[in-house]
């Protein structure tokens, strides 16, 4: 068995959401696909354990919103990594509200789809929703939608541990003695900062010691603070 074979299936990314009574919550979901045209039905899975499998079961509705492939890292570190248990993610973004009452986020998206859920079915960690779609809006015909391999390979993204994709991260590497930089792990989401590379994406240089960054630097994929960074031995 190999593990890297399951990269060569393909996905997008979507943020999926939904709202129960006042709670409203969306994830990161890379498993969204149209199964029938006639009528119109699209599929999600999401974990047992996420806040959002609930909501979507007690109000039997949810969106889909399409990522642009230059999406904010950080809005896929707030929907992606962080719980709704804790935050609301929905301070952060433009969101439109839907012909059925719930949310649908519209920030970095180049489609939606609402839908009424028809079918769900268990798989184990994951359930299958169904929905039928009940509306839908193209927000940007110009844009390229995010791929989840564009997302792996050109924003160097990482699976949350709840995502059917999630692989556990290799045992990394002792650091080489004799390397000049070091390398720390966020403990959210297992971003790795290299000194050696700095960060590009937030504007710091190769070569930036870890204890140089700014003091309000944040992990680029999810969000975390310095403090949440571990040297990796
Ligand atoms: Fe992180």
């Amino acid at each position: 068995m190999n593990p890297k074979a399951y990269y060569k299936l393909t996905y997008g990314l979507y943020i999926i959401s939904s709202k129960s009574g006042d709670k409203m919550n969306g994830y990161i979901a890379n498993t969204a696909f149209q199964i029938t045209a006639e009528p119109p039905q699209i599929a999600i899975s999401c974990h047992k354990d996420n806040l959002s499998s609930s909501i979507i079961k007690d109000s039997g509705l949810f969106a889909i919103s399409v990522l642009k492939q230059d999406v904010a890292t950080k809005l896929i570190g707030t929907f992606g990594f962080k719980s709704g248990k804790n935050i609301d993610k929905f301070d952060s973004v433009d969101y439109k509200t839907g012909s059925t009452g719930i949310p649908i986020v519209t920030t970095d998206c180049v489609a939606w789809f609402e839908c009424k859920l028809v079918q769900t079915v268990d798989v184990g960690s994951h359930i299958l929703f169904i929905g039928e779609v009940v509306d839908n809006s193209l927000l940007d015909e110009n844009q390229e939608p995010l791929t989840y391999t564009w997302y792996q390979t050109v924003k160097n993204g990482k699976a949350p541990k709840n995502s059917p994709t999630y692989q556990k991260p290799k045992e990394l590497k002792e650091t080489d003695s004799k390397s000049e930089f070091k390398k720390y792990e966020c403990i959210v989401c297992n971003h790795i900062y290299d000194e050696a590379e700095g960060d590009a994406e937030t504007g710091i240089p190769p070569g930036t010691r870890f204890e140089d960054l700014p003091d309000d630097w944040v992990c680029p994929t999810c969000g975390a603070e310095k403090a949440d960074f571990e040297e990796v031995k």
